[in-house]
């Protein structure tokens, strides 16, 4: 996983460690009927070992495609990219379809 946008809000050092991620994931869809899912994480700086829980990343999943931080890409990366996601949604979707 990128690291490279993490900074540190106590010393501002980029030199960190993502120990923990989880996924939340909104059941509510965005405008163009997709669901996002954010990317959170638990965070530890190496310079003053402070640690906070930030967003990693956004990624948007629907029938118009994937976008992860606002950023558009081909559904079959998406797919590979965020395999491990798309599992979780394709539960969700299939709840959605039984009711
Ligand atoms: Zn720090």
């Amino acid at each position: 996983m990128s690291k490279q946008n993490i900074k540190c809000p106590k010393c501002g050092s980029t030199e960190v460690d993502v120990v923990k991620t989880w996924q939340l994931t909104s059941p509510i869809p965005d405008k163009y009927g997709r669901i996002t899912v954010t990317v959170m994480g638990s965070i530890v700086c190496k310079t003053c070992n402070h640690s906070w829980r930030s967003v990693l990343s956004k990624i948007k999943i629907g029938d118009r495609g994937i976008a992860i931080n606002d950023k558009e890409i081909a559904e079959e990366e998406g797919k590979r990219r965020v395999k491990e996601i798309v599992i979780d949604i394709d539960d969700i979707l299939r709840e959605n379809e039984e009711e």
